[in-house]
């Protein structure tokens, strides 16, 4: 399909996508900068010198993005998109006698808890359902009535529904009950604080198409130096063993098994990028101003978002769909697109919903453009309001109670 628009027009300081190339509004893969795609135009021997350096370069930034000044972690790529780092992590620091408490309030947190059982190993579950966060003191009282509980692992920003679940306190009462954390901030990290002198965590991970914006292809756990010597033979797998994996790049500076080496060197500039932004400070301001910038205009033509503003991170956004009998969500995103913009379809079990990507090579300038384009959309359709139904409104307000 070929899409009519002048990108250049909007964009002020970031390089539109190529003509025809729509924006990706959606939390990865998303919209790169051209520095990244140009970054793969050359192919790189695994073995050699050259490419060790680009591996130990991409672990080295990514350590200094979680304030680890006293050498305690260390930074383990893997091969994969983010879900096999997920298990990949599950599966290495959780001893194959030992047991998880997944907290879940989304399709990330189910995803971790069926990771479980695939492992075969002991896990108990708590589902908030849709949207609502796990907070610090359901924590406690679990670990307190389950002393087998080894481990909990949360989901950071759960990308479902796009909540900012609360880490900190979620830390605070795992260690106040002796147990160990394991984070998914796969769409977070590079743009959310998660500094090691702040929260307190064992491993976390995150992939490399999310916030750092490079393109997949790998994710990398990020974890204790103690937790890497100790995971030695928890492994069910042999592709998915974060301790051979690190072993082996300690001793040899290779990955393991073929590395996706265009999506390293591709990965590497998005790491430069980052940098000249003001790392994980500047490049949250960016996606939250993308997000200020496009809710307000969104309200504007009356949709309104599932969370309220205390939960709403700044990497994706839950809109409910429009009330108007006009009103189909097929057309709705192939009108989008025709304006260059891809649109993402919501995940909720009540009520009909879709997202909007905050995260990506874009800016507050373009996100106006979305709005435009939603409005203009509207009109095509003949919806003169976008409203959500009371139900959706019903739904919304447990979250305020
Ligand atoms: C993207 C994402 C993942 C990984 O998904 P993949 O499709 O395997 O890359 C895991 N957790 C969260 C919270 C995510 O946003």
């Amino acid at each position: 399909m070929r899409v009519e628009t002048n990108f250049a027009a909007a964009t002020q300081g970031f390089e539109p996508p190529a003509l025809g190339e729509p924006y990706l509004l959606t939390p990865g893969p998303l919209t790169t900068a051209y520095a990244v795609k140009q970054a793969m135009l050359r192919d790189w021997g695994s073995w050699d010198g050259d490419f060790r350096a680009m591996t130990a370069e991409l672990r080295g930034r990514l350590l200094a993005l979680t304030g680890d000044a006293a050498g305690e972690f260390d930074c383990v790529p893997m091969q994969g998109s983010g879900s096999f780092c997920v298990e990949a992590m599950l599966g290495s620091f959780v001893p194959k006698d030992g047991k998880v408490l997944v907290l879940a309030n989304g399709a990330y947190g189910l995803r971790a808890a069926q990771t479980m059982q695939y492992l075969g190993r002991a896990y108990t579950l708590i589902d908030k359902g849709d949207y609502l966060p796990p907070r610090g003191d359901e924590v406690a009282a679990a670990l307190d009535a389950d002393p087998a509980i080894t481990h909990v692992i949360a989901i950071h920003c759960e990308t479902s529904s796009g909540i900012l679940n609360p880490v900190a306190e979620i830390s605070e009462a795992v260690y106040a009950k002796g147990r160990k954390l394991l984070v998914d901030s796969m769409s977070a990290f590079g743009a959310i604080p998660l500094d090691v002198n702040e929260i307190r965590y064992e491993a976390m991970v995150s992939s490399a198409n999310k916030c750092i914006e490079g393109v997949p292809g790998f994710g990398f756990v990020i974890a204790r130096k103690s937790e890497l010597q100790a995971a030695k033979g928890n492994s069910h797998s042999l592709a998915l063993d974060v301790h051979a994996q690190w072993a082996a790049m300690e001793k040899t500076g290779q990955w393991r098994f073929t590395p996706p080496t265009h999506v390293v060197a591709a990965f590497l500039e998005a790491l430069r990028i980052h940098e000249a932004e003001d790392g994980v400070e500047g490049r949250g301001a960016r996606y939250a101003r993308n997000r200020d910038v496009m809710v307000a205009g969104m309200r504007e033509l009356g949709f309104e978002t599932l969370l309220s503003a205390r939960w709403l991170s700044p990497i994706i956004v839950t809109f409910f769909c429009p009330a108007h009998e006009k009103f189909v969500f097929s057309r709705f995103y192939d009108l989008m697109k025709a304006k260059g913009f891809i649109i993402y379809p919501g995940k909720l079990t009540v009520v009909d919903s879709f997202r909007v990507g905050c995260i990506g090579r874009m800016d507050e300038h373009v996100m106006r453009r979305v709005v435009d384009a939603a409005g203009q959309s509207l009109r095509e359709m003949g919806v003169d309001t976008a409203a959500p139904p009371r139900v959706a409104l019903d739904e919304r307000a447990k979250l305020a109670g």
